[in-house]
């Protein structure tokens, strides 16, 4: 050791004069030494434990200490320091004994010359050995500090090396972890228990044969580009089910072109698992198990790539008839039972090359990749399938369904566009009407219109914009005043009066109705509380229902508390129905009209004809008044076959002893016919117009409205 800092050097010497010459020789051959001189044990001890030394030089001939006690002593407190035994002539055995001891050298006096080189040999050697045990020292403590990662971390660490020739081997750290994983048997690293070596092909045979292409090619693609290697992969095990691993990487290639990656592979088998619980719930809906809007979407994208020209994508959207009002007076449960049987019978009918998804609310679509020319076969097919009633908590529902249908690339250029347009489509489809419709693209005015007076029709119920008119009815000889229809009106505090006709489908389609019409029975039930006290009014007002209200459960209950609230009878209320109310023999609907008629509520048969002309459901329910749409009266004088037609309906009413008044009667010929045909009742702008409450009052104390005398 020739550095900067001087040699530390301890000197065993008794003979004051024998160490003077020795130091001298040393510094005068060139070595820089910090010599301390001692001549017996207690100095020796007290030298070895003061600082550390570089080297300790020994005589040999002592009367008071023998070199090979000061061998032991030196060796005792630092087995490296190296020690040179400094000597006149000796003998080989005592020479051998020395060195057994530990000397490191024996140097003659009369060889002196060789002592600083035997010196420096012996610092380099000791400085070498110090290093070696550093090195060996931190490799222990790197060594403990990765198996004490290793034990903790929920996976393997590995080394996995590919030589120049493409030959891949493994090592791992955990043999107890890798054990859970493969048949560690016969990998063991006998040289290191904690380690197991596998061979690349052992390790790809332990790799689910889906992932095995995967694997390989991703860790070529890594070896050749030096990135890192991130795979996911199953593993074959022989005791559990499947593993999946995920395995992180990190290549480096070695001096000779072989690659070694250092890398880590976490067990994520329960991780897997959430996940693909996790991404069945994003594209699937829970309910019905179909497909969901995301997974549609996608289907929808793949179906639009893949179409050759001249091929036309479908997209029917479909929903039950009226579906909102079931889920409100429903609830839950029972509509999600009800979506089902409609998703099974929906299934049952979808061919393999079609797609049936269930989107929000009560909306199914269907996909059709190569849809044929004509749809209405297999439009009338799916509807075909609710025919038969269904059956929920043992009640019986009978419900239409509607569609509507987007085509690609004729009306829609996305998948958006598609799911937007078929659902336009559906909302135009009207209930009663033809059950299906293809989107135009007028539609989506028409969308916004509604979907406008909807939002703005839930602020005028909650402003007291929705007030009432009436409209007398008159009796056909006298004109009496025997009946009287409250209409709804709609003051826009911008658009001025809108019309119900407007209106009320909007209402209907978005739910508003039912506050509506609570609404609309309120102000018509005070208003008849009032006439009554004041002796105005001896006769029931109509009221106009939708067949919406009359699906909530609780409708009947909520017209008779309205009528106890104004002590009112209930032969002061009379409802009037549509048609499309009463055909599809809803439970829920026959129910309430029962119950109301029971008590005495009448009801009367609004738009007589205009849909199904439904006489056999009419002697059936308790309905007292037919009324003859306004259609059938204005054709009435114009044709023949109408005015039969209309009198055939007042003579059937009649054999059925329900009463017919006639609506939209505006001119004198049409009051001659329908007093000749016997008609019980007239309304129309011959008489009055529907008009404001004080207007109607005023109507009313005139008991007659003699105008149209003729
Ligand atoms: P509707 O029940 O058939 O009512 C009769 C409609 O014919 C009323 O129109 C009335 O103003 C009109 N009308 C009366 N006499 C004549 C006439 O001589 N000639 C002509 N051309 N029309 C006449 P309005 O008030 O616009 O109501 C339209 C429809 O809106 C009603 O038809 C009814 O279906 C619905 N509606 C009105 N009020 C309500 C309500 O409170 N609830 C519900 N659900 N629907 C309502
Ligand atoms: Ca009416
Ligand atoms: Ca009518």
């Amino acid at each position: 050791m020739t550095g900067h800092s001087p040699v530390r050097l301890l000197l065993v010497e008794d003979n004051e004069l024998d160490a003077a010459w020795l130091i001298d020789n040393l510094r005068r051959g060139g070595l820089d030494i910090a010599v301390t001189h001692v001549d017996n044990r207690m100095d020796i001890a007290v030298a070895l434990s003061r600082q550390a030394w570089d080297i300790v030089l020994c005589d040999y001939s002592m009367p008071s200490l023998s070199p090979v006690d000061v061998i032991a002593m030196i060796h005792g407190h630092d087995p490296d320091l190296p020690l040179i035994v400094v000597t006149g002539t000796i003998g080989e055995e005592s020479a051998v004994a020395l060195m057994q001891a530990g000397a490191a050298d024996l140097v003659l006096k009369e060889r002196i010359a060789r002592l600083r080189p035997a010196i420096e040999r012996e610092l380099a050697a000791s400085a070498t050995r110090r290093r070696t045990y550093i090195i060996e020292a931190a490799r222990r403590q790197a060594d403990n500090l990765l198996r004490a990662i290793a034990a903790n971390i929920p996976g393997m660490i590995f080394r996995r090396y590919m030589s120049v020739e493409g030959t891949v081997t493994y090592t791992f750290m955990q043999k107890d972890i890798l054990a859970d994983f493969i048949d560690t048997g016969g990998l063991v690293d006998p040289t290191n228990q904690m380690l197991v070596t596998a061979s690349g092909a052992a390790m790809l045979r332990s790799i689910h044969p889906h992932d095995r292409q995967r694997y390989r090619d991703a860790m070529h693609r890594s070896a050749t580009c030096l990135e890192p290697m991130t795979v996911e992969f199953q593993l074959i095990t022989p005791s559990s089910p499947t593993k999946w691993l995920r395995s992180q990487s990190q290549p480096e290639r070695l001096a000779d072109g072989s690659i070694q990656w250092d890398g880590i592979a976490l067990d994520v088998t329960e991780l897997k698992a959430a996940e693909s619980v996790r991404d069945h719930l994003a594209y699937f809906d829970p309910v019905t198990g179909l497909p969901n809007r995301t997974q549609l979407t996608r289907l929808l994208t793949d179906a639009l790539a893949s179409t050759p020209e001249g091929q036309r994508v479908a997209l029917f959207c479909l929903s039950l008839e009226s579906f909102t009002d079931l889920q409100d007076g429903w609830g839950l449960a029972a509509t999600d039972t009800l979506l089902r049987q409609v998703a099974e019978r929906l299934g049952r009918l979808s061919l393999p090359q079609e797609v049936l998804a269930r989107l929000e609310s009560g909306y199914f679509c269907f996909l059709l990749p190569n849809a044929p020319a004509d749809l209405t076969p297999r439009l009338r097919e799916l509807q075909g399938a609710f025919d038969t009633p269904y059956t929920v908590d043992g009640v019986q529902l009978r419900r239409r369904a509607l569609v509507g249908v987007s085509l690609y690339p004729t009306d829609a250029s996305d998948p958006l566009e598609m799911l937007q347009h078929a659902s336009t489509a559906l909302h135009q489809v009207k209930t009663g009407g033809v059950p299906f419709r293809l989107y135009v693209p007028e539609m989506t005015q028409r969308v916004l219109e509604r979907q406008w007076l909807q939002s703005e029709l839930s602020v005028a119920l909650g402003q007291g914009d929705i007030t009432l008119f009436f409209q007398p009815m008159v009796h056909p000889v006298d004109y009496r005043i025997i009946g009287a229809e409250a209409l709804v009106r709609w003051h826009h505090r911008s658009r001025g009066l809108i019309s119900p006709v407007d209106f009320v489908p909007a209402a209907e389609q978005g739910g508003q109705i039912v506050e509506l019409g609570y609404e609309v029975l309120r102000i018509a039930l005070k208003q008849a509380a009032a006439w009554r006290a004041a002796g105005l009014c001896d006769f029931p007002l109509s009221v106009n229902v939708s067949g919406i209200q009359l699906m909530r459960p609780d409708f009947s209950t909520l017209v008779l508390d309205l009528l106890n609230q104004h002590s009112l009878p209930a032969a002061a209320l009379k409802l009037e129905l549509t048609e499309s109310t009463i055909i599809r023999d809803e439970e829920v609907v026959l129910r309430n009209i029962t119950d109301l008629a029971e008590r005495g509520v009448s009801f009367s048969l609004d738009d007589f004809g205009m849909e199904h002309s439904v006489f056999s459901r009419l002697s059936e329910l308790p309905i007292d008044t037919v009324k003859v749409d306004k259609f059938f009266i204005s054709q009435m004088t114009q044709n023949d076959a109408q005015a039969a037609l209309v009198q055939a309906i007042v003579v059937m009413a009649h054999a059925m002893r329900k009463q017919v008044v006639a609506e939209g009667v505006e001119t004198q010929e049409e009051l001659i016919y329908l007093r000749a045909y016997q008609c019980d009742a007239l309304q129309g702008y011959l008489f009055s117009r529907p008009v404001p409450a004080a207007e109607m009052e005023a109507l009313l104390q005139q008991r007659h409205l003699g105008r149209a005398s003729p």
